[in-house]
């Protein structure tokens, strides 16, 4: 969880990544989050946490892993975080519209924005808040329309951002946001010329 993230979605976010993802794209940046693991804490702990962050949030992102590998869990922390915030909530999935379908239904009125489709290492990536251009962005409530709108278009140069998170705890340095194909690499390429280390988890992309 980080507060605040401000490349996915609009405003300044609360992020939450869930751990654990059975779907495992081709090209994935995240295989880090890939391997479901003991569970270290409970969604009422995490709200707790999130107390402060959630007072001043203009929207709460979630995404992975896979947020739909847990659905109970799932469910639980859109309740918790609809019942204490009027932020809108955008979920990164990548399981497809129509195989959501009926969880959407039971998640009715929780989900602002959704973008579906597994990542396609090799689709182009020309679409604000999508990893690749098969991934759709799906607008489920009067609130996703108003906030999101905006976000249904083209990329242009200025959106070309990530967020660099400083982890005081284990001085580690993240990045967040969607980079672009390549990014991880040519860091790790920059950094390995000096004494700092860049750690990056990206699955292979077959070749044709
Ligand atoms: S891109 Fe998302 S859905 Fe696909 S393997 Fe990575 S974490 Fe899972």
């Amino acid at each position: 969880m980080h507060f605040p993230v401000t490349t996915l979605g609009p405003g300044q976010r609360l992020g939450i990544w869930f751990q654990g993802c059975s779907i495992r794209c081709p090209g994935c940046v995240s295989v880090d989050t890939w391997a479901s693991i003991p569970p270290k804490t409970t969604v009422e702990l995490l709200l707790g946490q999130a107390r402060d962050a959630l007072a001043i949030a203009d929207g709460v992102t979630v995404s992975g892993g896979e947020p739909f590998d847990q659905p109970d869990a799932l469910e639980q922390l859109l309740i918790g975080i609809r019942t204490r915030s009027p932020a809108d909530i955008l979920v990164f999935s990548g399981y497809s519209l129509e195989r959501l379908a009926p969880q959407l239904l039971r998640l009715d009125g929780l989900i602002d924005c959704l973008v579906a489709d597994p990542f396609d290492g090799r689709a182009p990536q020309s679409r604000l808040l999508r990893g690749s251009d098969n991934q759709r962005l799906a607008m489920l409530t009067p609130l996703g329309h108003q906030r999101f709108a905006a976000f249904d278009r083209a990329l242009d140069p200025s959106d070309r951002v990530l967020d660099v998170v400083f982890d005081d705890e284990t001085g580690q340095v993240f990045l967040v946001g969607i980079p672009r194909p390549g990014d991880m690499r040519k860091l790790a390429s920059i950094l390995s010329e000096t004494s700092l280390v860049a750690v990056t988890t990206e699955a292979k992309v077959p070749t044709a």
